[in-house]
């Protein structure tokens, strides 16, 4: 059987090395071999898990700070509530069941979901079967006629990005190439790059930095649709202000894996630099960077914890508690991963989040 190892092979002998881009798109989403487009990736039994996949919790707390933005807002009555890359479906189910008793929210919401696997496709259907759920193609086909309510949760570490160190002459980009019959990374001549001027500052020779070509688009469509009718957007991933270092990573069976082995089989995501999401949303104000853990904490989660936990007992209450902590302890996942929100600049932001600080610019 052919391997998409055999195809990426066999392409950069005859066309050349190709960008790390296009390397990350084929492995994730080729239509036969992507690992995305062949499987459903995600709990103790896949790769990886996320935060709605530890505990309810997280999309309970955070369909009620969209509910209540919402509210802020005005309740308006007719609303999209959008989510790109939903996995399994389970985070906008939570949010589905949190709001149920928030008067008026499911009548003016429409669902619309952005995603690219068939597979998971199928499964978000089965989880928001009792939803009125959509799928549109991507960002561009959102609807454009109302307030938008969007949240993503590691959506944009799974776009394709571009890697480029630093010369004394301009950048070198790293580019998938052939070595000893394998795929491995090479770096081109240096070039120099109008994309990366605002970097010359902040690095030297040697450093690395990454672009995230698609997230550019996907900001612009969230930044006009809020400005235009109002909303917000929740964009929570692991990342930092801003990119510095490489941060390309494989993720197979829960443990790091070397990226080029085997592709198509593997996870493969990087940092997101949320100060480019930032520059891609002029229309919008955003936040300040919050840490998931603080923010969690601020929606209420040790209350919301400790009156489940009284439900349950034995082993149940332990994993329950044990996800508790996952979710919002710094050496787990409070710290790394960290939210933005953007809304109107005459809006205020969602509970939880606090106006941008410019003095966090080198966080
Ligand atoms: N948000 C979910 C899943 C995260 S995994 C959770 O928190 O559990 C990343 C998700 O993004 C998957 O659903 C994957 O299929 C989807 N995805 C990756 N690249 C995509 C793209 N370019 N367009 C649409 N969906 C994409």
């Amino acid at each position: 059987m052919t391997t998409l190892a055999d195809l990426l092979t066999q392409r950069i002998a005859l066309a050349g090395p190709m960008s790390l881009a296009e390397y990350m798109t084929d492995c994730l989403l080729h239509p036969a071999h992507g690992y995305y487009a062949t499987r459903d990736p995600l709990g103790a039994a896949g790769d990886f898990t996320t935060a709605p996949e530890i505990s309810q919790m997280f999309g309970e707390l955070l369909g009620l700070c969209l509910a209540q933005t919402w509210l802020d807002q005005g309740a308006p009555a007719r609303f999209t509530l959008a989510e790109p890359g939903p996995g399994r479906g389970t985070l906008m189910a939570d949010i589905w069941r949190a709001t149920q008793r928030v008067p008026g929210f499911h009548d003016a919401a429409s669902i619309h979901l952005i995603e690219a696997s068939s597979v998971l496709r199928d499964l978000q259907a089965k989880t928001l079967a009792e939803a009125p759920v959509t799928w549109v193609e991507g960002f561009d086909a959102l609807p454009d006629d109302a307030p938008l309510f969007l949240i993503a949760n590691e959506f944009f570490d799974a776009l394709p990005i571009r890697q480029f160190q630093r010369a004394e002459n301009g950048w070198r980009e790293m580019v998938v190439g052939l070595k000893d019959n394998g795929l491995a990374p090479g770096l081109t001549d240096a070039v120099p790059l109008a994309d990366l001027e605002h970097r010359l500052s902040d690095t030297q020779p040697g450093d690395v930095v990454e672009t995230c070509a698609a997230a550019g688009p996907a900001m612009q469509v969230i930044s006009e649709r809020i400005a235009a009718h109002g909303g917000a957007a929740i964009i929570i991933d692991y990342g930092h202000w801003r990119s510095n270092g490489d941060t390309f990573q494989a993720v197979q069976n829960h443990a790091y894996a070397d990226p080029f082995k085997h592709p198509g089989q593997a996870d493969l995501t990087a940092h997101v630099d949320f100060e480019a999401l930032a520059r891609a949303a002029p229309q919008v104000k955003h936040s300040a960077l919050t840490p998931q853990g603080q923010l969690l904490q601020a929606l209420g989660i040790e209350a919301r914890a400790a009156r489940l936990a009284q439900s349950l007992s034995g082993s149940a209450q332990e994993s329950h508690l044990a996800a508790y902590h996952r979710l919002t302890d710094a050496s787990e996942m409070g710290t790394l991963f960290k939210a933005l929100a953007f809304v109107a600049p005459d809006a205020s932001f969602p509970p939880g989040f606090a106006p941008f600080d410019a003095s966090q610019d080198e966080a």
